[in-house]
């Protein structure tokens, strides 16, 4: 996704703050979940909320809604919304609403 591409509320995360909701993600994604396995690079946060999208090493999207516990939590939490490629992640995030 190019900042072209990305319209508020979303904000592109940069390679300073990046790495906090990365690691958070690790953190808090256990076996069983929708996304345990993959790796996963922080794109954008949402400003109106937690979301915070991210593109996993498959090279599918997906919003998920951290919990900042800095654990393992019960699938499925946190929260994701998988987003296949990169149309359909370009479509969510333009409807994402509050
Ligand atoms: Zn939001």
């Amino acid at each position: 996704m190019s900042d072209r591409e990305l319209r508020e509320p979303w904000l592109r995360l940069g390679a300073d703050h990046a790495p906090t909701f990365e690691n958070e993600a690790r953190a808090e994604v256990a076996p069983g979940h929708a996304l345990y396995g993959l790796g996963l690079r922080a794109v954008a946060k949402c400003e109106g909320c937690d979301d915070v999208v991210f593109r996993a090493s498959d090279n599918t999207f997906a919003i998920v809604h951290l919990t900042w516990t800095g654990k393992p939590e019960a699938p499925p939490w946190p929260l994701a919304t998988r987003l296949g490629g990169f149309v359909a992640a370009e479509t969510a995030l333009d409807q994402h609403e509050h």
